[in-house]
């Protein structure tokens, strides 16, 4: 048996029902006939169905779809194989807006609200771009949107391009604290080898650990026939499950997919820490641009669950902008917690003491009043 791979499992269900919120990335393959080019209704329907079942169970979900340049070409009639970067994304231009009806009308009649988020490389790398995404996106969550996203095709160029959607899936996952990702599309997940040539290959059911033969069997040929590929699968696998994030790559063509999940052949990647943990370590490893000194009532509300107000904080020393990690000190000057900055230096500085009614008047305008919100800070053993 290789390493990584485990052979007493863990309760799926139980991995499923406790993961509170879920990101699906859905295959071009699974939404858009092959021949016709047309959307496969009933399996559409059936995907409408299960992630509404989700919704009610009070879990937050977060789709990402492909399908637009699939849809675009049969609409343009590009009946060639290998498009031009331009093709697709003319493609993608009439395909997106396509996509984005037939899941608005779905939701809406059944009561529920969803949203569009196009999303290129360039907006995970550009840090207030990055920040801005993550709060739009947990906006939309708290306000019971359903968010549908997709690379923004018609602008990606290749150098700053995804071109698959499992990578930014995860991306999407890890901005939003995600604990399950599920990869949607026709492939049954990771074999030992490739199943057409030889009797010996083995599925693989469950995976504890991504070590190198993982990737090795990832990256045969046989592994790599969707439009992704186990390839990106597994890079996706790498970022979330370090991040505590569990995923798991579903062969999902039969109709009502994520009802159907324990039924569907699949590989589940298991996340290494819970999403907690892993959020608090990274805080904790991450350089320290400022410090934020606090009273002692503060220290005390932090200490019992409390976000950071100004009012609580005294001083603020070197220079951050919003979304960088600083240092909370007590009064005597003692290291207490790290956590990531809700304003820049010069804001928080005009807002040091202030109650939160008096922040908008004095910045000018109106944001959130913690300094740094609970869940963005890890406090030192
Ligand atoms: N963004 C592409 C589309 O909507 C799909 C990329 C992928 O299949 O992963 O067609």
């Amino acid at each position: 048996m290789e390493p990584g791979i485990i052979k007493t499992e863990p309760n799926r269900e139980e991995i499923f029902n406790q993961s509170e919120s879920i990101v699906i990335k859905v295959g071009s393959s699974l939404i858009v006939e092959d021949e016709l080019g047309a959307i496969r209704k009933e399996w559409f329907a059936s995907f409408i169905e299960d992630v509404i079942d989700l919704r009610k169970q009070g879990k937050t979900v977060i789709i990402v779809s492909s399908g637009a340049i699939n849809l675009g070409r049969k609409i343009l009639n590009l009946k060639n194989n290998d498009l031009t970067l331009e093709q697709e994304q003319a493609a993608a231009s009439v395909g997106q807006i396509e996509l984005s009806k037939e899941y608005q009308e779905h939701f809406k009649f059944k009561g529920f609200i969803c949203s569009q988020i196009l999303i290129t490389l360039d907006d995970f790398t550009n840090r207030r771009r990055y920040l801005n995404c993550k709060s739009t996106l947990k906006t939309l969550l708290k306000l019971g949107v359903i968010p549908i996203v997709n690379e923004n095709d018609t602008v990606a160029t290749d150098e700053i391009r995804y071109g698959d959607n499992d990578r930014l899936a995860a991306q999407v996952a890890s901005i939003c604290d995600s604990d399950l990702l599920i990869l949607l599309s026709d492939i049954d997940g990771l074999y030992s080898e490739s199943p057409k040539k030889s009797k010996n290959a083995v599925h693989i059911p469950m995976i504890a650990e991504i070590t190198d033969e993982i990737e090795v069997m990832a990256e045969g040929p046989e592994n790599n026939f969707s439009h992704g590929g186990m390839k990106t699968k597994i890079e996706a696998a790498k970022v979330t499950t370090s991040i505590g994030c569990n995923l798991i790559i579903a062969n999902g063509q039969k109709r009502n997919p994520i009802n159907n999940i324990y039924k569907s052949k699949a590989t589940w990647f298991l996340a290494s820490q819970s999403v907690r943990a892993a959020r608090k370590k990274w805080i904790l490893n991450m350089k320290s641009l400022g410090e934020i000194i606090i009273d002692f009532r503060a220290e005390k509300a932090l200490k019992s669950g409390n976000s950071l107000l100004p009012v609580g904080a005294t001083k603020c020393i070197g220079q951050f902008s919003r979304g960088d990690v600083v240092t909370i000190k007590g009064h005597d000057g003692q290291i207490i917690a790290k956590g990531l900055a809700s304003f820049n230096h010069t804001e928080t500085e005009k807002i040091l003491g202030l109650k939160s009614d008096d922040i908008a008047r004095v910045l000018g305008y109106n944001r959130k009043a913690e300094l740094i919100h609970r869940d963005n800070m890890a406090f030192f053993n």
